[in-house]
C-alpha cells in the first residue's frame, strides 16, 4: 500500500481507505472488520454517517494496533460554531484517545462559518487532539480565503471526483499549495460509470475489473481514494489495485469519460444542516 505525505511533520495516509457513507451502524461494524482482514488501515466517516460507534467497535476488536490505522471523521454543518466539542463527541463515539484527520464536512458559505471553525480545528491541531486537519467540499475561493485569514494550510481537501468529474483545476490548485487530493465517489457510486464499456476494454487489457482500473487511475493521478462496498469480494477486490500500471493512453482513455457529471450537491450552494 502507497502513502502519501502530508504537509505536517511526517504524518502520511494510505493511499487507499475505506468509505462507510450510508452503512448503517451495525453493518459499518462488519464492514470496516472484513476491510480491516482484507488490509485496509484507512477508515473514512464523518457525524453525519450515523456510524462512528460502529466504526470505533471495529478499531477496538481488530488485530491490527491502533497506531497503524489511520481514522478520519468531519465536522458537520450544524456544528462550524463549536468545533471543539463536536471532535470530542466525535473522538468519544469512536472510542479514540487521538484522531488521525479531521475535516470540515462542507463549506456551507451562505452560513459564513467555516474561517472560524477551522480556527477551532488549528486550535486542535495545535493541542495534539489530531495529527492533522483538511477540508472537504472546498473550492478554490473557500481555500484561499482560509490561506489568507487563518495560519494553518489545510493538508488535503476531500472532493468529489472520479472519470465523469475529475475536477483538474481544483487538483491543480492543491497540488501548487501543497495540499492532496482525496477523491469521494470514487467510482462514481458503481452503476453507470462501471458499466462504461471503454472500462470494459481496459479492465480485458490488464485483467482486472472496471472498478479496478478506475482506483488504479485515481492512485496514478495521485489522489488519495476511499471506495465503499459492504461486500466482501468487492472490498478485496478494490484494494488489489498496486499490481498493474495503467499506460498514458489507457490514462487518456480515462481522461475521455469526462463529461462534467456531478453527481453530489455543488459545494457553493449546499447548505443542509441535516
Ligand atoms: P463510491 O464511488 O465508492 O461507490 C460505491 C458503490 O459502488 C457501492 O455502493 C457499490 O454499489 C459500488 N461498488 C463498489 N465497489 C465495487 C466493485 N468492485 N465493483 C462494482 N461495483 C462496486 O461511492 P461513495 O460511497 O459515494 O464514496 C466513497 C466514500 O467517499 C464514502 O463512503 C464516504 O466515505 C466518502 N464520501 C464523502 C463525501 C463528502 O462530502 N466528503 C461525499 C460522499 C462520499
Amino acid at each position: 500500500m502507497n502513502s502519501l505525505l502530508l504537509n505536517t511533520d511526517g504524518v502520511q495516509i494510505p493511499q487507499l481507505g475505506f468509505g462507510v457513507w450510508q452503512v448503517p451502524d451495525d453493518e459499518a461494524e462488519r464492514a470496516v472488520s472484513f476491510a480491516i482482514e482484507a488490509g485496509y488501515t484507512s477508515i473514512d466517516t464523518a457525524r453525519l454517517y450515523f456510524n462512528e460507534e460502529g466504526v470505533g467497535r471495529a478499531i477496538a476488536r481488530a488485530d491490527v494496533p491502533r497506531e497503524k490505522l489511520f481514522i478520519t471523521t468531519k465536522l458537520w454543518n450544524d456544528d462550524h460554531d463549536r468545533a471543539e466539542a463536536a471532535f470530542e463527541a466525535s473522538l468519544s463515539r469512536l472510542g479514540l484517545d487521538q484522531l488521525d484527520l479531521y475535516l470540515i464536512h462542507w463549506p456551507v458559505p451562505a452560513q459564513d462559518k467555516y474561517v472560524q471553525a477551522w480556527k477551532s480545528m488549528e486550535r486542535l491541531y495545535k493541542d495534539g487532539r489530531v495529527r492533522a486537519i483538511g477540508v472537504s467540499n472546498f473550492t478554490i475561493a473557500h481555500l484561499e480565503r482560509l490561506m489568507n485569514e487563518t495560519e494553518i494550510v489545510p493538508s488535503i481537501n476531500q472532493i468529489e471526483l472520479h472519470p465523469r468529474f475529475p475536477q483538474p483545476e481544483l487538483r491543480a490548485f492543491h497540488e501548487a499549495n501543497g495540499i492532496l487530493t482525496e477523491a469521494w465517489s470514487p467510482l462514481g457510486q458503481g452503476r453507470g460509470l462501471l458499466d462504461d464499456p471503454a472500462l470494459a476494454t481496459l479492465g480485458r487489457k490488464h485483467g482486472k475489473s472496471p472498478a479496478q482500473v478506475v482506483l488504479r487511475w485515481h492512485v496514478q493521478l495521485g489522489n488519495v481514494v476511499i471506495p465503499k462496498s459492504v461486500t466482501p469480494s468487492r472490498i478485496r477486490e478494490n484494494i488489489d489495485v498496486f499490481d498493474f500500471t495503467l499506460d498514458p493512453e489507457d490514462m487518456a482513455a480515462i481522461g475521455a469519460l469526462n463529461n462534467g457529471t456531478r453527481l453530489g450537491p455543488d459545494p457553493a450552494t449546499f447548505n443542509w444542516m441535516g
